[in-house]
């Protein structure tokens, strides 16, 4: 089979691969349609994960199932599915203590383009298929069920981690995709002000539909003092971070109200330390709390975030702003999202001939 690869960091290309074998609890799948994430671009030009070899790139789309194990109950040949970008090992201690991305270790719960091949392949490998695929839900299109792989569960998760509360004044950091859903999700959980960080107007349009009401620049001076001069001097209850750099923690904890919660989603590709103002901070003592997480995985997951795109309370077509139609646009669409043209918020490649 034919693997759109990471050959080496810098370095990507065609390469041709056995399909994957199907183990007792596996499944076999086709993509429908994929997507490209900024994580593709730390992973391979940044090398944000280390050294890959010939490691097929790629972990959100959606896909048909060809081949299940033996001891897979729910999916058969021939299904069409979600696939998360986050597929745990549900037996796994981890997963058992509430953290089943970690399932193997810190953050082993990633195995898409990052321990075994993606899915930009004709053919892919899913673990413990039962317990992480979900089923394609007739009324979402396969465009939208690719942002269902890791866009819309990773914005969610960085409100969750944020604890957003009703009548909340929420601060999103960086509205690319992620940010984007975070504000969706941000609005969802009912927060009365939401202020976002950005400025491309494709991202600045999305926002406001999403719910974002107040808009700064990072390119404007430092985020805290614009987010202080927006509130009074008072703050925010919660932020979402979701672009920037280590740096932008430092902001994040200067406009944070006391007992205030962060919630960080970003890949922190390079930097080594994380600086946490001290005086700003309550000097140890401020409740200011910071926490961070990979997106949750598996299938009652990927089920109840398509539950709010098929109940018409999420609306995924905003971010698909490029769609290419075929594998041979594969490497175009990947170096679209290196690039980051102004209008662009997601490139998809559709495989599944209309
Ligand atoms: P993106 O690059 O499209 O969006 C980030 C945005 O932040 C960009 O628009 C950029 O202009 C903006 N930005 C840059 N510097 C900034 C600053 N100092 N302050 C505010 N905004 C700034 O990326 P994305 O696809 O939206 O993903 C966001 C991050 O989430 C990436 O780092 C990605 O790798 C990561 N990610 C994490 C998970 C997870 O499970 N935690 C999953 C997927 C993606
Ligand atoms: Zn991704």
């Amino acid at each position: 089979m034919k693997g759109y690869a990471m050959l080496k960091i810098g370095q990507s290309g065609w390469i041709e691969k056995e399909r994957p074998v199907c183990g007792p609890m596996d499944a076999i799948c086709k993509p429908l349609a994929i997507a490209i994430c900024t994580s593709d671009v730390h992973t391979l030009w940044e090398g944000a994960i280390g050294e890959r070899h010939n490691m097929i790139l790629g972990h959100e789309g959606c896909a048909e199932v060809v081949e299940v194990g033996s001891m897979v109950k729910d999916f058969k040949p021939g299904d069409r599915v979600l696939v998360p970008a986050i597929t745990p090992d549900w037996n796994s201690l981890e997963a058992q203590a509430g953290y089943s991305m970690h399932s193997g270790g810190m953050l082993a719960g990633w195995k898409f383009s990052n321990f075994k091949d993606g899915v930009f392949s004709e053919f892919f490998h899913v673990n413990d298929a039962d317990g992480n695929l979900a089923l394609l839900p007739k009324s979402i299109n396969i465009v939208d069920a690719c942002m269902l792989s890791d866009m819309v569960p990773t914005g969610f998760h960085g409100v969750e981690l944020a604890d957003v509360q009703f009548g909340d004044t929420v601060l999103v950091i960086g509205i690319g995709p992620v940010g984007l859903m975070a504000v969706a999700g941000c609005a969802l959980r009912g927060a009365s002000r939401i202020i976002a960080v950005g400025t491309r107007k494709v991202c600045v349009d999305a926002a406001k539909k999403y719910g974002a009401g107040e808009f700064i620049s990072y390119k404007d001076g430092p985020i805290y003092k614009q987010v202080l001069d927006l509130t009074g001097g008072k703050g925010v209850d919660k932020i979402v971070i979701a672009g920037g750099g280590v740096e932008t923690f430092a902001e994040a904890v200067k406009c944070l109200k006391a007992g205030g919660k962060i919630g960080n989603v970003n890949y922190l590709g390079s930097g080594e330390m994380v600086e946490i103002p001290r005086v700003e901070w309550g000097v140890g003592m401020g409740h200011k709390m910071i926490n961070g997480g990979l997106m949750p995985g598996g299938r009652l997951r990927m089920e109840k975030l398509s539950s709010l795109v098929t109940g018409g309370r999420l609306d995924l077509a905003p971010l698909s702003t490029h769609v290419f139609d075929g594998w041979e646009h594969v490497e175009e669409a990947l170096f679209l999202m290196r690039d980051k043209p102004a209008d662009l918020i997601k490139p998809v490649v559709k495989i599944e001939k209309a």
